[in-house]
């Protein structure tokens, strides 16, 4: 894809401006500080001060301009937190008579949020929410409808004043053109908790997750706020939104959810899905009949014929390919062939491919499992000791054309039934993009996640060592009255941590 995209320049002629783009955005992101230096590096007091100032950055970076310097001003103070600065120059632009542009309006909704975010709302000043809100609709008078950026910004600003519920119009305005940002999102949803809206809060916060946008931990953590005040809402519910999700915390949420209790552990979960704390296991979640059927159309509607995977097929191994599928065995163990048998490495001899692939074969047929292998036809050339044992002992479909084996691989492990195990080392997650819904891509990484073993090693004695799904799902779940919540620490994002809580 990405040599298609340069042809495509290049042919164009855009090649050349894209590198000249390119090369500016280096030029000037060798110090990616250096407004931000030079707004800090000066004492700035006078009007007079930032007109040196503004003088200096126009000199030393050509991109910035008249008509973007104030928006650049404020992001820079903004991202790097100069709050009083950013206000210092909104003064100052006051004093000069300057009219602001959208951009601008947009940093200074944005500052707003960030300073009341900042201060938890301690510092709320009523005069800045009017200020805001008649800004608001000055500009909504002299534009009409405003863009989604700045929308969204506003939304920011507004969020955080006692206007708030014009959060919800601005967000339906934007959706007329485009999905809302998780941003402007997760301000809607955290004002709504605030203001004791929950349904509209945990409404949006579903259909945030329908959308692809993922709730900022201000959502979250304004819920949590609201269970400590009153201990009659219920946290329960936050816990099953997770679960249901399959969302995994972070540190900062955790932190913030550790305020709530007076204990909390810190637990391990073993490899049998024992909890060191409670002592009780997490049980396996399998999907039900109902919703493995619905995950195997989806996967057949949107990955294998949205992708058209038999496009390269001829039409007599398509017929082969229905013919086997018609036999309707029922594989226990669908295998990726080569896959597994470059598990070593693509540049290894025929020998060792072959002699892994026998291996794994063995492995499963050893525990009385119907073995069916995907492969190709050159392996047909393979050492014959070890092709005619895998011949001998499972249904094997070698195709010479079929060019994307994921999504067949997935078409015959969906058909081999909900408790097939596919065995290969892809992941094949990129395929979960392609299904529409939350809740499918859900099922679809559960499936796949319970499913899936992959081939670690086969050892010189030729035992094999493979890697096995956890007899449990890594979510948020209540086991026996104790909640079980997995996170990633800030230095781990691969592996989860847990704790384990009750509520009482
Ligand atoms: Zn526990």
């Amino acid at each position: 894809m990405f040599r298609s995209v340069f042809a495509r320049s290049f042919k164009s002629g855009v090649l050349l401006n894209v590198y000249k783009r390119q090369y500016a955005f280096v030029r000037e992101r060798r110090n990616p500080e250096s407004i931000i230096s030079t707004l800090t590096s000066t004492k700035i007091t006078t009007s007079e001060d930032w007109e040196v100032v503004k003088n200096k950055i126009f000199n030393d970076f050509n991109t910035i301009k008249p008509s973007n310097i104030d928006a650049v001003v404020l992001t820079n103070c903004i991202n790097y937190k100069h709050y009083d600065l950013a206000e210092n120059y909104l003064e100052y632009l006051k004093k000069s008579g300057v009219e602001y542009n959208l951009a601008t309006i947009g940093k200074i909704f944005k500052l707003n949020f960030c300073t009341q975010n900042e201060s938890k709302g301690k510092d709320s000043k009523r005069n800045t929410h009017e200020t805001l809100y008649a800004m608001y609709e000055q500009v909504k008078g002299k534009y009409g409808t405003l863009d989604s950026i700045t929308n969204e910004h506003v939304i920011m600003g507004l969020s955080v004043t006692d206007k708030w519920e014009i959060c919800k119009d601005i967000l339906n305005e934007i959706k007329l053109t485009c999905v809302p940002n998780s941003i402007a999102y997760s301000c809607t949803v955290k004002a709504a908790f605030q203001n004791g809206q929950f349904d509209y809060a945990w409404n949006l916060l579903n259909e945030m997750l329908e959308k692809n946008r993922k709730p900022n931990n201000m959502c979250y953590i304004a819920y949590i706020d609201k269970c400590i005040e009153d201990k009659s809402i219920s946290l329960e519910k936050l816990f099953e939104f997770l679960g249901d999700n399959d969302l995994i915390c972070d540190w900062e949420l955790i932190q913030n959810l550790r305020k709530y209790f007076q204990e909390t552990k810190f637990v391990k979960i073993t490899q049998k899905g024992l909890c060191t704390g409670c002592k009780k296991v997490i049980p396996r979640i399998d999907l039900s009949d109902e919703e493995f059927d619905v995950l195997k159309s989806k996967i057949f509607e949107r990955v294998i014929v949205g992708k058209d995977v038999f496009r390269n097929t001829s039409p007599s191994e398509l017929q082969l390919f229905q013919k086997m599928m018609n036999k309707n065995i029922n594989y226990d163990v669908v295998i990726d062939g080569l896959n597994v048998a470059y598990s070593a490495g693509t540049k290894t001899s025929a020998f060792v491919n072959a002699h892994l692939l026998s291996s794994v074969v063995r492995y499963y047929i050893e525990q009385n499992k119907k073995v069916l292998v995907l492969g190709r036809t050159h392996m047909e050339r393979w050492p014959k000791k070890y092709f005619d044992f895998i011949r001998a002992n499972a249904e094997i479909f070698l195709t010479q054309n079929i060019s994307k084996d994921d999504p067949y691989l997935l078409y015959c492990a969906l058909h081999a039934g909900s408790n097939a195990i596919i065995v290969s080392r892809d992941l094949m997650r990129s395929h979960v993009y392609l299904l529409k819904e939350n809740h499918h891509k859900r099922l679809f990484t559960r499936w796949l996640t319970q499913s899936q073993h992959q081939l670690v090693k086969v050892l010189d004695n030729g035992d094999v060592i493979i890697k096995k799904p956890l007899p449990y799902v890594e979510t948020t779940q209540k086991v026996d009255g104790y909640w079980h919540l997995p996170y990633y620490t800030v230095e781990n994002q691969e592996s989860v941590n847990w704790m384990c809580l009750k509520l009482k």
